[in-house]
């Protein structure tokens, strides 16, 4: 066959009409599951445990996705509701799973998600609190000194995605293990809680090095590019989440319950002594805000940011940083800055004036956006909360039936039916890539992970024309 035929038959246009009498009960699966995003905040504190208060099957779809992105094994327990639970309630189920799971994994933290089924049937987290004896810090009064903190999350899925779950199970972490009554020095006496008007010498907290970071459900890798940007500004940051090992670890020579890795309870507890707290993300609402809280209860500072993708986000996020450490920009982070810079110079001609779909969760779209529009790309959306593919596809006839199509799309590997059908190149970012190999290590923060994403946008756009070109290989 040849390359034209290949070409026309890979175009063959899919018309509106003939994509409406197709009907897909599912649009956008993967957002579904809100405790799916506490299970991977908590697999980010060590020697941390899910346990799923409901149905086995919750249990068995979280880890079963969960692995398919970051090809870590994880385990995550399940009170496992029968009939009878479902209709007499499940505090008793309760109670024996999170001693099974004290028996046999010896956590230091157990995380208590409910599902949708615990939450329909009115158990939630004050529910399960009460079902387990729990103070609002987590701890059973009569709890030996080996006992685990138990932190308990409403996470039903009817009320929010994976995002919000993660977000949700952020805040639980901060309250629980910087309870509001904590008996310790705050910092709160300096009153410093705009963080805009924040300097390093003004503000005496405990650990003037230290801050609490709440990131978004990034990638592993991205979270170790985030580490040591703190590092290069001497600054010592508390990951409120730290899957970087957990969930994208070396083999094991024989198997383990819990993988090393995370960030330990200990240090959790020192972040309401932080000297600020970094938060990312986009439009967060003030009752999933974790810094809102350790700023409200213990007055840490709080700079919230968007995700740092392109030069603008990124210059905003490390003056933050500066601003914290009293120290300018590292001269390695400036080269990479640089660098950048110059492929943005090299790069402008494959860019400029494409148009991309963006689909997925707010941090990431938000972030994508800006940056976008930074290179030359004019991005487009769907309509509502940019989740449904079905909106998503409208969005981009409307954009061709305005004379601009699409170019290029970019989102999760669930983008790839919508990408087909527009017969253009998907870029995969975010949450799920299960698709492809190594989704836990694509970097998209900070000018390097920037840069690694500018490479593969212009080169699946390269691609793709070269793919169309029937001479084949040639020069671009
Ligand atoms: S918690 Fe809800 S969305 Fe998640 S797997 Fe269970 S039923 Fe499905």
């Amino acid at each position: 066959m040849s390359i034209e035929t290949r070409t026309a038959e890979r175009r063959a246009p899919v018309s509106a009409a003939a994509d409406a009498e197709r009907w897909e009960v599912t649009r956008n699966a993967c957002i579904v599951c809100s405790p799916l995003g506490a299970t991977i905040v908590f697999a980010g504190v060590e020697r941390g445990m899910t346990l799923l208060h409901g149905s086995q099957g919750c249990a068995t779809y979280i880890r079963r996705y969960t692995i398919s992105h970051f090809r870590e094994p994880l385990d995550v327990a399940s009170s496992s509701f029968t009939e009878e639970s479902a209709v007499f309630g499940g505090a008793n189920n309760l109670r024996i799973a999170l001693a099974n799971v004290v028996k046999e994994y010896k956590p230091a933290l157990v995380g208590v998600a409910t599902t949708c089924l615990a939450e329909t049937i009115g158990e939630d987290a004050a529910s399960v609190r009460g079902a387990l004896g729990l103070g609002a810090d987590g701890f059973a009064k009569s709890a030996d000194a080996d006992a685990p903190l138990v932190v308990a999350v409403s996470t039903p899925s009817y009320r929010g995605s994976h995002r919000d779950g993660f977000r949700a199970a952020l805040r639980a972490l901060a309250e629980a293990t910087n309870p509001k009554n904590a008996n310790a020095t705050t910092g709160a006496e300096t009153g410093k809680a705009d963080f805009s008007s924040f300097s390093a010498e003004t503000r005496s907290a405990p650990f003037p090095s230290t801050v609490a970071v709440f990131p978004a459900m990034i990638s592993p890798a991205d979270i170790r590019s985030l580490k040591a940007i703190f590092e290069a500004y001497g600054l010592d940051p508390i990951f409120a989440t730290d899957y970087s090992d957990t969930l994208d670890g070396g083999p094991w020579k024989a198997h383990r319950l819990l993988p090393e890795g995370g960030t330990p309870v200990a240090s959790l507890s020192r972040m309401k002594g932080a000297a600020a707290s970094v938060e990312m993300g986009a439009g967060l609402s003030p009752e999933l805000s974790a810094a809102l809280y350790l700023e409200t209860a213990h007055g840490v500072p709080r700079k919230s940011c968007g995700l740092p993708i392109g030069v603008e986000a990124t210059d905003a996020f490390l003056a933050s940083l500066e601003a914290v450490s009293g120290k300018p920009m590292p001269r390695s982070i400036a080269a990479e800055r640089a660098r950048l810079l110059d492929s943005y110079v090299d790069g402008h001609k494959y860019v400029f004036g494409k148009r991309a779909l963006l689909y997925g969760d707010v941090d990431f779209v938000e972030a994508l956006a800006l940056f976008l529009r930074e290179i030359g790309i004019e991005p487009v959306f769907p309509e509502g909360e940019g989740r449904d593919f079905f909106q998503a596809e409208a969005a981009a006839r409307q954009s061709a039936a305005d004379g601009k199509p699409v170019d290029i799309v970019i989102g999760s590997s669930k983008g790839y039916k919508t990408a087909g059908k527009l017969d253009v190149p998907l870029v995969r970012i975010g949450f799920p890539v299960h698709d492809r190999f190594g989704g836990q290590r694509m970097r998209s923060l900070g000018y390097g992970g920037t840069q690694e994403l500018f490479d593969r946008i212009v080169n699946a756009l390269i691609e793709r024309r070269q793919e169309d070109n029937h001479v084949g290989y040639t020069y671009y």
